[in-house]
């Protein structure tokens, strides 16, 4: 299996970034039914090659520039064989305390690193832990909010007066996990952002809108503030927006999913400026530090809330150093209550790069966004459309000098279609404020500068195309 992944890699280039396969491709490919008879090893690695390759969309080719990158490392990956071979199922201290302590050594590490305030750290006050994804990070700390809110409040029925807030560019999954504790539809504040706001948050309407919200007699819950936004890395203004929630109880979360790696380099840390000032933020080192899925990690300033909410204390799982509530158990953090050892694998990947490896690896992939910025600048048949930040690059096809009156969303959509069509280059595209654009995300690990180069000899190529039928169109 070994030597399967490793030639997997080297050879990693000749397949189509995007898989090519029509919906229903596998189902009709493999039997009904679970083999009678064992099958050897040999047997099942050349199905894997005939029925699973064709069927993957490689998102650790060196051209995937779509949705964020999903980025690993050597370190990570032996981190999880060790987590495999424990198999341990730290769900409380006992039931493993060396699962249990090392999280909290690499969540105060990371936090170190993150430049959070001691509040946010073991060592400290706080505390933090590493869930599957952002929608659980979100979803808990949202109950422990609610409680929260619910505990302090003596209106009828209140969970249909919270409200909660957030930018209309939030990730999708904040509006999900609102759905799920039950916080009704119309109290979800999705403030519309603009081209002027930057695709951020803007604060004078956060602030109308709580205003009016208190008014009508609701009770703000929550505020979901992104740091790097999913469409275009946007950035929501957070001490301006802190400066407003202050005047109310609301639980303030960052949402830095991509971007909060970034954060580790001194010269990107300001993007989290006023942190020390709200409940919770959460990153997932399994986009931009290296760490496989599922990986993000959550601190909080007051754990015990989260606990407050969450706690369970059935006979089978009862010991003493639970008892004596002198340990941390997990299970009190997340939804589940079985965990995986998953600390080691950022435990080998903080040690096996240092930090400045792990600063430049992420200065690296700005460096490669930076130079596409400049490719796509100098073609003036291109423009870049939102505010670049971090690695991600949006921006659009607009030949508008040479043809009038093109319908530019459309000719975009052409030209996405063409480029991914291709399998050379997996891209994909975003509305904001409704401006069609394509997105360029750079950093998946085996990218280089001459994959980008590459990229966008496809994009300019594809451009052409398009831009010679609409010459004899004309
Ligand atoms: C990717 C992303 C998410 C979703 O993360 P999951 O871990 O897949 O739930 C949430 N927020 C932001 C800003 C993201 O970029």
């Amino acid at each position: 299996m070994v030597d399967y992944i490793a030639d997997y890699y080297k050879n990693i280039e000749n397949f189509p970034v995007l898989s090519q396969v029509q919906p229903g491709y596998l189902l009709s490919s493999l039997p009904q039914t679970a083999p009678a008879r064992p099958e050897p090893f040999e047997v099942i690695l050349g199905d894997v090659s005939k029925y699973i390759f064709p069927g993957m969309t490689h998102w650790l080719h060196p051209k995937f520039f779509a949705f964020f990158p999903a980025t690993i490392s050597s370190a990570a990956f032996v981190g999880d064989m060790l987590c495999n071979a424990f198999n341990s199922v730290g769900f409380n201290w006992l039931a493993s305390p060396a699962s249990t302590e090392l999280e909290m050594v690499v969540m105060d590490w990371l936090a170190s690193m993150l430049k959070l305030p001691t509040s946010f750290m073991f060592s400290g006050t706080g505390g933090g832990v590493i869930h599957g994804t952002t929608s659980e990070a979100i979803l808990c700390t949202l109950v422990a909010a609610r409680n929260r809110a619910m505990a302090a409040t003596n209106v009828d029925n209140p969970v249909s007066k919270l409200v909660v807030y957030a930018s209309d560019q939030t990730h999708s999954t904040f509006a999900k996990a609102c759905k799920m504790i039950g916080i009704p539809p119309k109290n979800i504040r999705l403030i519309p952002t603009t081209v002027d706001s930057k695709f951020a948050l803007p604060p004078c309407h956060f602030r109308k809108c709580i205003k009016a919200d208190v008014a009508a007699g609701l009770v703000p819950l929550y505020l979901c503030v992104t740091v790097g936004t999913t469409s275009t890395a946007a950035i929501d203004p957070l001490e301006e927006l802190l400066d407003i929630a202050g005047d109310y109880d609301i639980w303030v979360h960052v949402d830095a999913a991509y971007a909060g790696s970034a954060c580790i380099c001194p010269e990107f840390r300001y993007h989290l400026n006023g942190v020390d000032r709200v409940d919770s933020l959460s990153i997932a080192p399994h986009k931009w530090l290296l760490t496989y899925l599922d990986c993000c990690c959550l601190w909080m300033k007051n754990p015990s809330l989260v606990v407050k909410a969450l706690g369970t204390n059935p006979e089978y799982l009862k010991n003493e150093p639970s008892e004596s509530n002198s340990v941390v158990d997990y299970k009190d953090w997340q939804i589940g209550t079985g965990r995986r050892f998953k600390s080691l694998r950022l435990w080998f990947v903080l040690r096996t790069y240092g930090i400045t490896n792990l600063q430049n690896h992420i200065r690296s992939d700005i460096g490669m966004a930076r130079y596409f910025e400049s490719l796509v600048r100098s073609d003036p048949r291109f423009e870049i459309v939102a505010p670049p930040n971090f690695a991600l690059v949006c921006f659009r096809f607009n030949p508008t000098s040479e043809f009038k009156s093109i319908k530019i969303e459309s000719l975009n959509r052409e030209l996405l279609d063409r480029i991914n069509s291709t399998g050379q280059v997996y891209m994909t595209h975003t509305i904001a404020s409704g401006v069609y654009m394509l997105r360029f995300a750079v950093g998946t690990t085996l990218t280089e500068k001459r994959h980008v180069v590459a990229a966008w000899k496809v994009i300019e190529k594809e451009a052409q195309v398009i831009s010679t039928t609409l010459k004899l169109n004309t």
